[in-house]
C-alpha cells in the first residue's frame, strides 16, 4: 500500500486507486485545511467567484444586520483573537513588508477594477469555522475593513 504524509497534519494515509493524487488525509480538520486552501487560492486567481462571494456575503449580511455584532458579544474569545490578530498585521504592515498575502493581492485587483463591496483597499478575510454557516458551500469569509491600518485595534 503507498502512503503519503498529509499537507496539513503530516502523518502518513494511504493513498487508494480511486483518490490518486490526494494530498490531505481524512481527518476532518484536515479536509476543513484542504478546502480553506482551495479557496483561498480560487479567491486570489478567479475574479466571477470572488465576485460571486462578495455578492453572496453582501446578499447575506443585508438579511442578518448585526450578526457580526451580536456574534462577537457572544464570543468575547473570538473578538480578543481577532483584535490580537489584527494588531500582528498592523506590525507588519507598518513594516511595509512587500505585499504577497491574498487579501492584499484581491484588494489590489479590487482597486484597479473599481468595483463593490471590497473597493476602498483595505480588507481582512477570515475564513469562518464554528458558525452557524460554517458547512455553507463554497465558502463564507468576513469582511471587515481595518479602520486605521497603520493603528492597533
Ligand atoms: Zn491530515
Amino acid at each position: 500500500m503507498k502512503r503519503r504524509k498529509c499537507k496539513n497534519c503530516n502523518e502518513l494515509f494511504v493513498i487508494t486507486p480511486r483518490h490518486p493524487d490526494q494530498e490531505y488525509c481524512s481527518r476532518k480538520k484536515c479536509q476543513r485545511a484542504r478546502k480553506t486552501q482551495w479557496q483561498r487560492r480560487k479567491l486570489s486567481s478567479d475574479e466571477d467567484y470572488r465576485k460571486n462571494q462578495a455578492d453572496c456575503q453582501e446578499r447575506w449580511l443585508k438579511k442578518h444586520p448585526g450578526y457580526w455584532k451580536r456574534y462577537r458579544e457572544k464570543h468575547p474569545e473570538y473578538a480578543q483573537r481577532n483584535r490580537e490578530k489584527q494588531r500582528a498585521r498592523n506590525r507588519i504592515n507598518r513594516r511595509q513588508r512587500p505585499a504577497r498575502s491574498t487579501f492584499q493581492n484581491i484588494v489590489k485587483m479590487d482597486a484597479k477594477q473599481r468595483q463593490k463591496p471590497l473597493i476602498s483597499g483595505f480588507y481582512e478575510l477570515i475564513p469562518v469555522a464554528d458558525t452557524p454557516f460554517a458547512n455553507m458551500a463554497p465558502i463564507i469569509v468576513r469582511i471587515d475593513e481595518a479602520v486605521n491600518p497603520g493603528a492597533s485595534v
